[in-house]
């Protein structure tokens, strides 16, 4: 059975998770990092690496739930880990990543490109070595790091991969 997209078990991990599934859209990361027990299907895996979008995070769920990496196991983000402390409810948790939500959303419309937000984000502050860069589009960067702070550690420059919460 598949089940949360994430490595988090039991009701809570359940409902914030498959609401949520921000840790394998690309929104968070750009890639997990693969152990060396960890087996993905031939051509889904790229240097060491499983890509995000993850191919196997489908209709809100971990395809390969029971089988997933290493890292997939291990991670929890500071949201969830944040309810299942009982440090706030899971009104507060489905708040914070709705709000990411409607972030994501306005990022998508402005910055370049499609697809997965992080990636998009990192090419965009990269690129604006070469290129003058658009002060809003800039805050906006700015407040979605902020919010990645909510979910997982993030160092300046951010990382790439994901990594155990
Ligand atoms: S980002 Fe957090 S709440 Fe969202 S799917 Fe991943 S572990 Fe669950
Ligand atoms: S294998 Fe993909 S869908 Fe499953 S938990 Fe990892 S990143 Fe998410």
């Amino acid at each position: 059975m598949s089940t949360g997209a994430a490595s988090g078990a039991g009701p809570l991990a359940e409902t914030l998770c498959l609401s949520c599934g921000l840790c394998c859209d690309g929104s968070l990361f750009w890639a997990v990092e693969l152990g060396s027990v960890d087996a993905v299907p031939d051509g889904l895996e790229a240097g060491g690496r499983l890509p995000q979008p993850c191919a196997f995070h489908t209709a809100g769920a971990c395809g390969i739930y029971a089988t997933r990496p290493g890292q997939c196991r291990a991670f929890v983000c500071g949201v969830l880990q944040t309810v299942q402390d009982g440090a706030r409810d899971r009104a507060w948790g489905l708040a914070r990543i709705e709000a990411m939500r409607h972030l994501l959303a306005g990022l998508d419309d402005a910055l370049p490109g499609q697809g997965a937000l992080y990636g998009r984000a990192v090419a965009y502050l990269e690129d604006a070595e070469a290129e003058p860069i658009d002060d809003r589009i800039r805050a906006r960067i700015a407040v979605y790091r902020e919010m990645i702070g909510d979910f997982r550690p993030l160092s300046d420059p951010p990382e790439p991969t994901r990594t155990p919460g």
